[in-house]
């Protein structure tokens, strides 16, 4: 279970959601939520690459523009940086609802996307999501999925109910499960460091 890759949701898994049905359309309403820093900055020593793959049909509604999205995630890019969890890709559809496209999840088109643009095996990411519609994207295209029960995570677990996939409570308890060294495999005793 070493993942190199982890393509992460935005909203509700790094950042605070903005109420229902609305948008964070400038970089003052852009919040981290408590923790997720430090997890990319965790993530990114570990050599761990970073995507985020996330839906804003605000822009396709007309609530917001493609450049304020675009300032939006220059935000988020140059404090994750700042921080020492520098993102390596940004990938997001703009689409609304009704404009059927492959990338709007629960479809898998960002998902592969950001697969396809790592160099990185399917079979060594992980998806992370708040969101049935992260999981089922990342299912769809053929990639493991984790929940944090951050944003609709928690809704989202009770949901699911025992149809499991792995549940941490944020982003940085799930940074600390998956990095940490793994007792049946012997490097425990081997720590000469
Ligand atoms: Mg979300
Ligand atoms: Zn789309």
């Amino acid at each position: 279970m070493a993942f190199r890759h982890l393509i992460l949701d935005r909203d509700g898994v790094l950042n605070c959601e903005a109420p229902e049905g609305s948008y964070v359309r400038e970089p003052s309403e852009f919040r981290w939520l408590p923790g997720a820093l430090d997890a990319l900055a965790l993530l990114r020593r570990a050599g761990v690459r970073l995507s985020v793959a996330t839906n804003q049909a605000g822009v396709g509604r007309g609530i917001m523009s493609l450049a304020q999205l675009a300032a939006v995630h220059e935000h988020m890019q140059r404090e994750a940086a700042a921080h020492g969890g520098t993102l390596d890709a940004v990938l997001y559809c703009p689409h609304a609802p009704d404009e059927q496209c492959s990338c709007r999840k629960p479809a898998p088109g960002l998902i592969q996307a950001a697969v396809a643009r790592s160099g990185i095996a399917a079979s060594d990411t992980l998806v992370v999501g708040d969101d049935g519609r992260d999981l089922e994207a990342a299912e769809r295209a053929g990639v493991a999925a984790a929940l944090v029960r951050t944003g609709k995570g928690r809704r989202t677990e009770a949901l699911l109910g025992n149809a499991a996939v792995p549940a941490y409570d944020d982003l940085r308890e799930l940074a600390r499960a998956i990095l940490a060294p793994r007792p049946d495999t012997g490097q425990a005793a081997n720590t000469n460091e």
